[in-house]
């Protein structure tokens, strides 16, 4: 049982009686539709203008998250480019320190090899 209201008076009545208590009418299964049809027009049209001021509140603060995860997601990548810049330069810089290393042992075996030789 549901309160509808009368398509005659408009006053609120049960949706199970046949006649309208208050001016008498006739309520056919057509006008009970019709009074539900109604209802959930309503129903919608305030859960659209809820919801229209919830995405309103919303919307920016979805913006601010999305820039702010952009800024994070470049600083990150940013920070990781330095990294691998910085880890590139130590492993040159190793290389290098081989490299002389080397050197200093050619010259090393050279020197040893003149010194057989003489
Ligand atoms: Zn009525």
């Amino acid at each position: 049982m549901a309160l509808i209201s009368c398509p005659g008076c408009g006053k609120q009545i049960s949706d199970s009686v046949k006649t309208c208590v208050h001016c008498g009418r006739k309520l056919t299964e057509k006008d009970k539709l019709k009074n539900n049809i109604d209802k959930n027009v309503i129903v919608t049209k305030s859960f659209i203008s809820k919801n229209k001021k919830l995405f309103k509140i919303i919307l920016p603060i979805l913006l601010a998250i999305i820039v702010v995860g952009i800024i994070v997601y470049a600083m990150w990548y940013n920070s990781g480019v330095q990294v691998s810049r910085r880890l590139a330069e130590a492993a040159a810089a190793t290389l290098e320190d081989t490299r002389e290393q080397l050197e200093v042992l050619e010259q090393k075996s050279f020197d040893m090899q003149e010194y057989y030789y003489d």
